[in-house]
C-alpha cells in the first residue's frame, strides 16, 4: 500500500458514495469504483514499464480519464501531464516534446489526427468513458507499489497559462496536491455533503486543483462538464446541488446575464469563487443583489493554486479583495527594496508553503529566478490593509510608468467598468518615447451604446487622478481571451498593433 494513494483511502471509507458524475451523460462513479479504474489504469502503465518519474500526458475535455489519470500516477509515482487542448499545433508540439511523456491518452474528440499524436508517443484511445475495459478483463485487485513513493516525489505536470511568455511545465509534488487541497478542505469547511461543477478546462490548475481535487479529498462530489455554456452552468449548479463553484471573470460576466441565473436563488450554493484574473466588481453586486455569497480568489499554477480565504459574508464590504492566506501558507508582500511593505504599501506578493511547486521542467533558470529562501515570488503585486485582507494590484510586468509615475491597470480597469455602457477593460503601457509609457485603454462596449472615447475619459476625470487617465481609449467589439478564459493582453497589443 502507498501511503500517498488517498483515493484507495477515500474507496476504503465510503466505498459506495458517488465521486464524480459526467454531467453530460449522467453516468456517475463511485469511490470504489474510481478507485477501481485507477488500479486497472495503473496496473496497464506498469505491464507496460512505466515506472516512477515516467510522464503520461492527456489531451481530454473535462472528463472522467482526468481522474484515471491522475490517479493512476498517484499510484505508480507517475507524473501527469495535463494537455492543452486550445494550444496551436506549433504550441502543442512544443508542450509535448518539452514534457517527453511515454504515453498519450487521446480524446475521442482530438482523435481526427492521431498519426500526428502517434510521432511523439504510442496512444491510449479514449472513445468513451468505457475506454479502460479492453485494458485486462475481471476483478481489479490492490495495486502492487514496486518502490517506495515519497511524498515529496513529483505527481503532476502542469503547464502555466502562458499569459505572460511561453508555458512553463510547473512540477507539483504529491505533497502539494495534498496540502493545497487540506488548505481548500480545512479553510472552506468541506466535507461529504459538498458538489462543485468542474466546467474551468481540467488541463489547467482552475479546473484540477482549485476545487475538483479538494472536494473528492474531502469526499464529496464533483460534476464534470466538458463545456461552458453559461445557462446550462447554472442549470447543473442546481441539479446537482452543489455547494461550491470556481469560475473566471469571463465566465461569470456571461453567468450574471443568463436567464437561468435571474430565476435561481442557487439554494445549494454555499459560495461563489472567481480567480485566475481580477474580477469586475458588477458580478459582485450581482450576486449582492441575490442574496448569494461570493468571493474572489487568488491562486497561480505554481502555488496550489489556492492560496486565500475571506469569510463570504466580509467579502463584498472588501471589494477585491481576496482575503487572508489561508490556514497552511503564509504570504508576505516586499517593496522593491526588500523590505516588508508597510498597510497600504504596494509590493510583490510571496507565498510558502507546502503546496508551492518543486520547478519548472527544464527550465533551471526560471526556477531559480522564482524561489528565494522557501519563499515563491509570485511576480504579482498587491497591498494589504490595516485589517490584513489583501488585495492583488496586477502584473508586475503589467505596471505602467508614465512620466515617471507608477499607474497600475487594474485601478483604472475597476473604474471603467463601472460605467453602465462597458462591458470588459484592458488597461496596458505602449511604449512611448516622451512619457515612456502611454496608458492605454481596450474598452468593450454593450451593442446597445453609443459612448464615445471622450466621454470614458470624462468619466474617468471624476476618480482618477490625471497621469492615470487613458491617453488612448480604443473602443473594440470583444476583447481576445487566453485558453482559460483571461483577458488577453498580449494578443490585444498584436491585434490592434499599438505598440
Ligand atoms: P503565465 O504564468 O504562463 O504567464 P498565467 O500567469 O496566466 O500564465 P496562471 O497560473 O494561469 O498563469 O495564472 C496565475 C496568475 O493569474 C497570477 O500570477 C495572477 O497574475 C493572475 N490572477 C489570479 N487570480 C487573480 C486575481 N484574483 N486578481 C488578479 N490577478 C489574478
Amino acid at each position: 500500500k502507498c501511503e500517498v494513494d488517498w483515493i484507495e483511502g477515500r474507496a476504503r471509507l465510503y466505498p459506495n458514495a458517488v465521486g464524480v458524475v459526467d454531467a453530460d451523460t449522467g453516468e456517475s462513479w463511485t469511490f470504489e469504483q474510481l478507485n477501481n479504474r485507477a488500479i486497472r489504469l495503473a496496473s496497464y502503465f506498469q505491464d507496460k514499464g512505466i515506472r516512477k518519474g515516467d510522464r503520461l500526458g492527456l489531451l481530454a475535455p473535462n472528463h472522467i480519464s482526468y481522474m484515471d489519470f491522475l490517479f493512476a500516477c498517484m499510484k505508480l509515482g507517475a507524473i501527469f501531464v495535463p494537455l492543452n487542448w486550445r494550444l496551436s499545433q506549433e504550441e502543442l508540439s512544443f508542450v509535448i516534446q518539452d514534457s517527453n511523456p511515454s504515453y498519450i491518452g487521446l480524446h475521442s474528440s482530438f482523435g481526427g489526427n492521431h498519426e500526428w499524436y502517434e510521432n511523439f508517443a504510442p496512444l491510449i484511445h479514449i472513445k468513451d468513458n468505457e475506454y479502460l475495459n479492453t485494458m485486462g478483463s475481471g476483478d481489479v485487485g490492490p495495486f502492487q507499489v514496486m518502490y517506495e513513493i515519497e511524498e515529496t516525489d513529483s505527481l503532476a505536470m502542469i503547464y502555466t497559462g502562458g499569459t505572460t511568455g511561453k508555458p512553463k511545465g510547473a512540477v507539483l509534488t504529491h505533497q502539494s496536491i495534498m496540502w493545497n487541497a487540506l488548505n481548500t478542505i480545512v479553510s472552506w469547511n468541506l466535507g461529504r455533503d459538498d458538489c462543485t461543477l468542474t466546467c474551468l478546462p481540467m488541463f489547467h490548475t482552475g479546473g484540477l486543483n482549485a476545487l475538483s481535487v479538494p472536494v473528492l479529498m474531502a469526499g464529496g462530489k464533483v460534476a464534470l462538464s466538458s463545456s461552458f455554456d453559461a445557462e446550462q452552468a447554472v442549470l447543473d449548479i442546481d441539479r446537482y446541488q452543489c455547494t461550491i463553484v470556481l469560475l473566471v471573470p469571463t465566465m461569470y460576466h456571461m453567468l450574471v446575464r443568463t436567464r437561468a441565473f435571474e430565476q435561481t436563488t442557487f439554494p445549494s450554493m454555499k459560495v461563489f469563487l472567481s480567480g485566475g484574473a481580477p474580477c469586475p466588481f458588477g458580478v459582485y453586486d450581482a450576486f449582492a443583489k441575490k442574496g448569494v455569497q461570493f468571493k474572489e480568489g487568488y491562486g497561480l499554477t505554481e502555488a496550489g493554486p489556492n492560496n486565500f480565504y475571506i469569510d463570504p459574508a466580509v467579502a463584498h464590504q472588501k471589494k477585491g479583495s481576496v482575503g487572508k492566506a489561508m490556514v497552511f501558507n503564509d504570504i508576505k508582500i516586499l517593496t522593491s527594496d526588500g523590505k516588508d511593505a508597510k498597510v497600504d504599501e504596494v509590493g510583490e506578493l510571496l507565498l510558502k508553503g507546502k503546496h508551492t511547486f518543486s520547478y519548472y521542467w527544464n527550465r533551471p533558470d526560471a526556477t531559480k529566478n522564482t524561489w528565494n529562501n522557501g519563499w515563491l515570488h509570485t511576480g504579482d503585486l498587491a497591498r494589504q490593509d490595516d485589517e490584513g485582507y489583501v488585495y492583488i494590484v496586477g502584473r508586475k510586468k503589467e505596471m505602467i510608468i508614465t512620466g515617471g509615475e507608477n499607474v497600475y491597470p487594474l485601478e483604472i480597469e475597476h473604474w471603467l467598468e463601472s460605467h453602465e455602457s462597458v462591458n470588459e477593460v484592458a488597461v496596458i503601457g505602449v511604449p512611448d518615447e516622451k512619457w515612456g509609457e502611454i496608458v492605454t485603454a481596450f474598452v468593450s462596449v454593450d451593442e446597445k451604446a453609443s459612448i464615445t472615447e471622450d466621454e470614458l475619459r470624462s468619466y474617468c476625470k471624476y476618480k482618477l487622478a490625471g497621469y492615470k487617465i487613458p491617453k488612448t481609449i480604443v473602443i473594440v467589439p470583444d476583447l481576445p481571451k487566453t485558453d482559460v478564459g483571461k483577458i488577453d493582453k498580449k494578443g490585444l497589443l498584436q491585434q490592434y498593433s499599438v505598440s
